[in-house]
Parts: C-alpha cells; sequence; structure tokens
C-alpha cells in the first residue's frame, strides 16, 4: 500500500491537464519545485525568468507582467500590491542620499508624500515644477538631479507635460524619466514612444477596472526592471497575489471595449454640460476649450471617464446639497476607472478640523464616467441641478 503521507504531499499531482485550459489557471503557490540542481541553480541566477518563489515571480502575474509590457510598447514589466507601490518601488530604485528629484507641480497624493515627508529623511530633495513649462524644469535643474518624475494628464485639473520635450532634455542631462500614466491607461498614451524611461500605472483604475483589485506597475527596458527586481522589488516585497493578477487578466480582455465606452460617454457629458447656465468651467484635456488640447491630441488618442466642474454656486450649503442629490447616480468614492460613475466633491475637504481648506474652490467637483449611458448621467445632471 501507498504511504498515506506520500498520498497525501505528492499523488495526482503532477498530471498535468491534456488540453491547454482557455483560461489561465491561478497558480496559488508559493514556491516551486525543480528536480535537477542545475535548473534550480538556474532559477536562482535569473529569478525573474523562472518560477522560484512568488514574491519574486509566478507563472498567474507572469503572464500579466507579458501583457503590460507589450500594452506599454515596453521590454519588460513588474506587477506590485498597489499603484504605490510601483511609485515608490520606481522611485527608490534611481536615488540615493544627496540626490534631488524634479517632479511636476500637484502630482497624485502619495507620490507627494514620498517625495515631500519621506524621501527627506534619507536626504533626497525634490524640487516641484510647472510640468507645463520646460523652462520650469531646466530651471530646476542640479548637478545632482537624478530623476524627472512626470503625471500627465494628472487626474485632477489635467495639467500636461510634453512627453518627447521632457525626455530629450532629460536624456541629455543623464536624468530619469517616470511617468504616472494612470490617467490615459496604455490604450490612450504610451510614453516609452516618446522616449520615457519607466512607466509606472495605478492598475487599481483602468486596467482591473471593476473596482475589486488594488494593483499597481512599472513597465520599462528590461536592464532596469531587472535591477528594480534584484534590488527594491524583492526587498520591500509588495507583490501581487496570483488570485489578483488571475482577476486583472479577465478585466484585460475587455479594457479596449471599456476605454471606448468611458471616453465616447464623457465627451457626449461634458459637450451637454458645458452648456448648462449653472456651469462656470469644465476642465477636461479632450476639449477645444482646455488650453492644452494640442499637445493632448499629439500626444495621447483619447482621455477616457475623468473631467471637472466648476459650478456656480454662492455657499457650501448649496454645493453640498447639490452633490448629495447626485450622489444616487454618482456616489461619492476615490478612486476610479471601475464600471461605476463616482464624484469627489471639493467642498468634502472644506470645513475638516485641523485641516487647511485646499487650493480649488469649494465649487469643484472632479467626476468619474463609468459604464452607464450617457442619457441615465445627463438625466441626472439636469435633475440635480435644476434646484441649484
Ligand atoms: C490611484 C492613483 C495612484 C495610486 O494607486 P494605488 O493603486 O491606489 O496605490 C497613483 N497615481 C494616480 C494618478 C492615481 O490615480
Amino acid at each position: 500500500m501507498r504511504d498515506w503521507t506520500d498520498i497525501l504531499t505528492h499523488l495526482g499531482e503532477h498530471d498535468l491537464p491534456k488540453a491547454l485550459p482557455i483560461v489561465p489557471p491561478i497558480v496559488q503557490s508559493s514556491n516551486f519545485a525543480y528536480h535537477s540542481v542545475a535548473d534550480f541553480r538556474a532559477a536562482f541566477l535569473q529569478e525573474l525568468d523562472h518560477h522560484l518563489y512568488t514574491r519574486g515571480n509566478n507563472p498567474t502575474t507572469d503572464i500579466l507582467r507579458q501583457k503590460l509590457a507589450a500594452l506599454e510598447n515596453a521590454e519588460d514589466a513588474l506587477v506590485l500590491s498597489s499603484g504605490s507601490a510601483a511609485i515608490a518601488v520606481s522611485v527608490l530604485g534611481q536615488v540615493q542620499a544627496g540626490d534631488h528629484i524634479i517632479c511636476v507641480q500637484k502630482p497624485y497624493a502619495w507620490t507627494y508624500k514620498l517625495l515631500e515627508n519621506f524621501l527627506p529623511r534619507f536626504e533626497i530633495e525634490t524640487t516641484f515644477v510647472d510640468g507645463r513649462d520646460l523652462a520650469a524644469i531646466e530651471a530646476a535643474y542640479r548637478p545632482e538631479t537624478r530623476l524627472l518624475f512626470l503625471e500627465s494628464p494628472n487626474s485632477l485639473t489635467y495639467e500636461l507635460q510634453d512627453l518627447q520635450a521632457c525626455a530629450q532634455w532629460a536624456q541629455q542631462r543623464g536624468v530619469t524619466t517616470i511617468i504616472d500614466n494612470s490617467y490615459c491607461s496604455p490604450i490612450y498614451q504610451n510614453p516609452i514612444d516618446y522616449g520615457i524611461d519607466l512607466v509606472v500605472h495605478s492598475g487599481t483604475k483602468y486596467l482591473g477596472g471593476h473596482s475589486d483589485v488594488v494593483f499597481g506597475a512599472i513597465c520599462g527596458k528590461r536592464a532596469m526592471i531587472h535591477r528594480l527586481f534584484e534590488s527594491e522589488f524583492m526587498t520591500l516585497g509588495t507583490c501581487l497575489s496570483p488570485n489578483d493578477a488571475w482577476l486583472v487578466l479577465r478585466s484585460l480582455r475587455t479594457l479596449p471595449l471599456r476605454m471606448e465606452r468611458c471616453f465616447e460617454t464623457t465627451q457626449r457629458v461634458v459637450a451637454q454640460l458645458r452648456q448648462h447656465p449653472k456651469v462656470e468651467r469644465i476642465w477636461y484635456p479632450w476639449d477645444d476649450s482646455f488650453e492644452q488640447y494640442e499637445l493632448a491630441k499629439q500626444q495621447m488618442r483619447g482621455a477616457g471617464g475623468l473631467f471637472s466642474v466648476q459650478f456656480k454656486a454662492d455657499s457650501i450649503e448649496q454645493m453640498e446639497a447639490l452633490c448629495n442629490r447626485l450622489s444616487a447616480v454618482f456616489p461619492m468614492a476615490v478612486s476610479w476607472g471601475g464600471h461605476e460613475s463616482l464624484q469627489v466633491p471639493t467642498c468634502v475637504f472644506y470645513n475638516m478640523p485641523d485641516r487647511e481648506a485646499p487650493p480649488l474652490p469649494y465649487t469643484f467637483v472632479r467626476y468619474y464616467v463609468g459604464l452607464e449611458s450617457a442619457d441615465y448621467l445627463l438625466k441626472a445632471f439636469e435633475e440635480a441641478l435644476h434646484h441649484l
């Protein structure tokens, strides 16, 4: 009789499927077995090309890495447990004590915290500049500048940077470039085509697309990705679980469809809203009223579902009433890129204890347009604005 411990440990586990499954399996295993010392050694020598340990690489996350690299016209990619992890790992990989970073003004909040609060503890300084102006970037340059961090467009007021001009400037200065490309997703912008070194994503947004996974990605040249893998990525241990990677693989099947839908609906909603007498101003990069529209058309293929509005309201109370009324169709929530429309009203940040009022007026609201129909969303605006 077979030893029962052998039954429990090995029996039946090596019969691979006779036909490949249409959907890749979730390989929920922390480690991977080898049966020759030579193969085991090879896995240690080039861990990113093998499956050795899931903090490093795993068959399910590996498929996601390949797809994201290809979508960004990059040679390789890493997937991580959040967009913020992707930003932290990619930035930490470029700098050491005494170095200087140039970053665009008003980057994503946790990018700002990393650069403004965290890195100074290790004697790394950051200058924040208006990224619309290459002269401002040049003016901030120092001999110890190592990194130019871009975010184009940003996800609140949508300022762009000229990616080709920034990449050329940085190459001449020997400065590495990183861009947060979450706003466009790889469907609407590929910064590597313009010479940017590393592209990071909050995959929580469009790539995941269903508001159920938090994840991030770093895409770039193979040598840079390998360096990050061997050092910051493996040390900080911010890997993505195989389960979550599998959910994202499923989401990616519909990425272009979802992006196109958000883009089309948003254009219709913006075109209609800008006519409304209660609307003071609209921010949307794919609109001829947007000051960098020409640049947007030059380097982006579309603009997705984020836009912002400033309303004609006379008090915070009026704004709160408007947002509350809209919340049946535009619930108030952070994040974006999922199936559901959302709003982040600036008035929420007013009247907070121990917190300064934000630089934006309380009449400003950031909207995200999900997969609902334009008519349904416009009807909600019409009804809510009727009371303003
Ligand atoms: C959400 C977001 C991030 C952070 O991503 P997480 O997945 O939440 O860690 C970074 N940049 C931008 C532009 C974002 O919108």
